[in-house]
């Protein structure tokens, strides 16, 4: 029957935005769009420091994740 086209509810392909690899959009898929969690830290922390320059109120600096 009709194999072409993007069926609801399914999870269809994308290009992941930051490595460029092949990925699903879908609910399988939790780091959506893209492929790993790898390429969303990635990409969050582009946003953070460089391309957006977010004004902050607080001048130190201090990125980095406490543990505790
Ligand atoms: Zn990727």
């Amino acid at each position: 029957m009709a194999e072409n086209g993007a069926a609801p509810g399914k999870a269809r392909k994308i290009k992941c935005p930051q490595c460029g690899g092949q990925t699903t959009f879908g609910p399988g898929n939790a780091w959506r769009p893209f492929c790993s969690e790898r390429c969303k830290l990635i990409d969050l922390g582009q946003w953070a420091t460089e391309g957006y320059r977010i004004p902050v109120e607080e001048q130190d600096g201090s990125l980095d994740i406490p543990e505790n």
